[in-house]
Formats: structure tokens, sequence, C-alpha cells
């Protein structure tokens, strides 16, 4: 074996142990941004020399494998994941690459990247059957009786619709730093941030635990082609799902041009830290349903939308202080 496949195996290795914590026990032992750095290692090597692309590598597959616990639900259409950006230059080269594509200039929504975990809401006939984890993409979790414990979730939507809506469930920054209170007067170890501690939290086999955690929810997508809903805009979809009662978040803007992408973007990573929930970046997607087809998708990621991510910021310890004097 060459330096370079070594180096591949050895990443593969990293990637699989750090995403198994971060995706099963939902317990990182690394931050993102090392976990990241590695991801992007691994990317830069398979494009230089794809015969080295194998079908197991980490930069093939979406998310986890399905833990046992649960019943398994296949997804009527793929969950993926976003491919990234983390610069100016990034963003500039996806609308390049868009408009390349479709020969116009697109209308862009930006919408808040919720640092929570996916999750897959089906409606049928305007009553709440199911609720799903995205798991590896293809297959996830049953994790309805959970599901139904966030309040801002509706049960019933206004109309008897049949729909998926998608979306990230996620942790309050006062939930976390409740729980992480109460565990820290029980001597039980930290929970590392509110993104593991949601995800843990739906996929515990008792609800009454998910109901303690205080988790909320915001829905970004339809799942399926939006035919049946009438709808061919990501914007109208977002309008749609509003209007049945779903939680939507009020943080979005449809962009003309990107330049107002490149705006939003920095007005929110100067704010981000001012919201009552985590965002670890801003999503980018193409508003139309037609030049989204067009675009279509990798094996792991839409064309159609991109992922900027906020540079990693100072990690801030809190220290709680314990009174030991019993
Ligand atoms: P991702 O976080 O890069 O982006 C895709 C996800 O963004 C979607 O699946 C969706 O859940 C979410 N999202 C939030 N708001 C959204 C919106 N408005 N519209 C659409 N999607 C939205 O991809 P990923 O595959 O979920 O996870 C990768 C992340 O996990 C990286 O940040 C990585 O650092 C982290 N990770 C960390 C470790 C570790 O050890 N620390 C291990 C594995 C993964």
């Amino acid at each position: 074996m060459n330096k370079l496949e070594e180096r591949v195996k050895e990443l593969h290795k990293l990637l699989y142990d750090y995403g198994y914590a971060y995706y099963v026990l939902d317990d990182p032992i690394v931050p993102d941004a090392v976990y990241d750095q590695y991801l992007h290692e691994l990317i830069a090597l398979e494009e230089q020399n794809p015969n080295l692309i194998l079908p197991d590598s980490p930069t093939q597959r979406v998310g986890a494998v399905v833990s046992e616990g649960f019943q398994k639900v296949t997804h009527t259409s793929p969950m993926l994941s976003l491919s990234n950006a983390f610069n100016e230059e990034d963003l500039r080269d996806f609308d390049r690459r868009i408009q390349s594509i479709i020969d116009e200039t697109p209308t862009y929504v930006c919408e808040l990247k919720i640092d929570g975990l996916a999750v897959s809401l089906l409606y049928e006939e305007g009553r709440l059957v199911r609720g799903a984890t995205r798991g590896d993409g293809t297959t996830g979790e049953d994790i309805t009786a959970n599901i139904k414990t966030i309040r801002s979730i509706p049960l019933r939507l206004r109309d008897t619709v049949t729909l998926e809506a998608r979306g990230e469930a996620y942790m309050p920054k006062s939930s976390f730093m409740k729980l992480n209170e109460e565990r820290a007067e029980r001597g039980e170890i930290l929970l590392a941030n509110p993104r593991n501690a949601a995800a843990g939290s739906l996929r515990q086999l008792d609800p009454k635990m998910a109901a303690s955690r205080n988790l909320s929810m915001f829905v970004y997508g339809l799942g399926g082609d939006g035919a049946e809903q009438n709808v061919e805009q990501h914007s109208e979809a977002l309008k749609f799902m509003k209007e049945q009662g779903l939680p939507t978040n009020k943080e979005t803007r449809k962009c003309k041009s990107v330049e107002e992408v490149l705006e939003f973007v920095q007005e929110w990573t100067a704010k981000r830290n001012d919201l009552p929930y985590e965002i670890d970046g801003i999503v980018i997607k193409v508003d139309d349903y037609a030049q989204q087809e067009e675009l279509g998708f990798t094996a792991k990621s839409p064309r159609f939308a991109i992922a900027y991510k906020f540079p990693a910021e100072e990690v801030v310890t809190t220290i709680i202080d314990v009174d030991l004097t019993v």
C-alpha cells in the first residue's frame, strides 16, 4: 500500500469512529471542526485520485446506521445531506455552477441552518401518523411517540391534506442549560451540546424522557415534488406548511443574487448568538422546483442547495459551581 492509500485508510477509520460516537451514541469525541477537517482532507484526496473512492467511504454516506431499538422506516425519497461552503468564494462558485447549468439567474431562499437533527413528519388526511429520523438517509427510525411530545408539532393540520414535512428538531438553549444544570446537581456527565442532547432525547425508548427535554422543531421542506400540494417553489412550500399550522422559521429571505445571499450570511454571522436556539450556518436553496429538478443530485446531496458553515467559534467552557457541602 502506498502512502496515499495508507492515509485514505487512516482517514476512513478516524471518520468512522468519530461518526459512530456522534451519530449512534449522540456523544461526540471531537469537535465538529476536527471532523470537518478530516472529511475535507479525504474529499480532496478522492477528488485528486478518483480510483481511491470506495463505496463505503464516509464521503459517500449520509448520517448513521439505524439503531435496533426502533422500527425501521424507509423514506419515500432519500433524506440527503448538504454540500458545504466555508467562505465567500465557495458561495460564488456554487452560484456560478448553478448559472452554468440552468443558464439563468435563479432566485435563492436563504434559511438559518438549525443545529439539531433531521426529522420527517408524515401527515395522512391532516393527522400526524409518523415521525422518523433521517438515519442513513434511506432508512430511518420510527420515533413517532417521541415526536408527539414536541409541542410545536401539530398533531392535526388545518386541512385534511396528506403530506410529508421535513425539518430540524432541536433543543432550545434554555432547555439545554436547564438540563445540564440538573445533571450537574445529580453529579452526572454534562451533555456536549444542544444538537447531541436533542438527538439523544429523541432516540430514547421512553417517550417520557423525550417529553421532559422540551424540544422544538422547524420544518424546512416538503417531501416529494410538491405536485400534490400544487406547489412549484420552495418559498411556496414554506408558506403552505405555515398555513397548515406547521412551525416554519421566520428568519427566511428570498435573494435575487449571490450578493444578497452574502449579505444575509454576513448579517447572521454577526447575530447568530442572539437567537434562543443554536444555528451552525445558513442554508441556501434554489427557489424554483423546475430549476431544482434540472440541477439534480449527487450521491449524497442536492446540487440546488448548499450549507454555508460558520467558522468554528472559540469553545467557551462554562464552569458550573456545585455545592459539595452537604
Ligand atoms: P450538515 O449538518 O452539514 O447539513 C445537512 C443537514 O442540515 C440536513 O440534513 C438538515 O438536518 C440540516 N438543516 C438544518 N437547517 C436546515 C434548513 N433550513 N434546510 C435544510 N437542511 C437544514 O450535514 P449532516 O450530514 O447532517 O452532518 C454533518 C455535520 O455533523 C457536520 O457539521 C459535522 O461536523 C458533524 N459531525 C460531527 C462529528 C464529530 O465527531 N464531532 C461526527 C460526524 C458529524
